[in-house]
């Protein structure tokens, strides 16, 4: 009987191929353990995220009236008219009041201008400067009221 060379080389690949699929199962193996410990990770930050934008959606997006001083809940919006032209930075805006306010103010509401402290009658309005910023953002700023603008 002669020593074949030959067999002891395929076996001794077979053991090769066999040693290789074992490390590459056990690379496939902490592979996927990896995925589910980063999914497993993942699921506490989206629940922080969406906990921050709550307090995000009920901290400034919060809009209190300028005439009457009342926080504005979601779906009760300011009584204005904004002037043309749309799509400058700087528009002219007035506004009559809230739905507190205007058209009848509720017991106890005063409509006072920011600007002179006075009352604002039923007709009158608050004139203010609307900012669009370029993130779709709105900022009004009270110049003062339809009693302090007209001297
Ligand atoms: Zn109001
Ligand atoms: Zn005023």
């Amino acid at each position: 009987m002669e020593f074949s060379p030959k067999f002891f080389y395929n076996g001794f690949m077979e053991y090769l191929i066999l040693g290789l699929a074992v490390i590459v199962i056990a690379i496939a193996l902490s592979f996927f353990a990896n995925l589910f410990k980063k999914q497993g990770s993942k699921v506490p930050p989206k629940k922080t995220k969406s906990n921050t934008n709550q307090n995000a959606s009920n901290g400034p997006g919060l809009v209190t009236c300028p005439m009457c001083g009342t926080p504005l809940p979601k779906g009760e919006n300011l009584v204005s008219k904004v002037y043309r032209p749309m799509n400058v930075p700087d528009q002219r805006c007035t506004i009559s009041g809230c739905p507190h306010c205007y058209p009848m103010p509720e017991p106890g509401i005063k409509r006072q201008c920011p600007c002179c402290k006075k009352e604002v009658p039923i007709n009158g309005y608050l004139i203010a400067r609307l900012f669009n910023y370029k993130n779709n953002k709105k900022h009004v700023m009270v110049t003062g009221c339809s009693e302090c603008c007209k001297h």
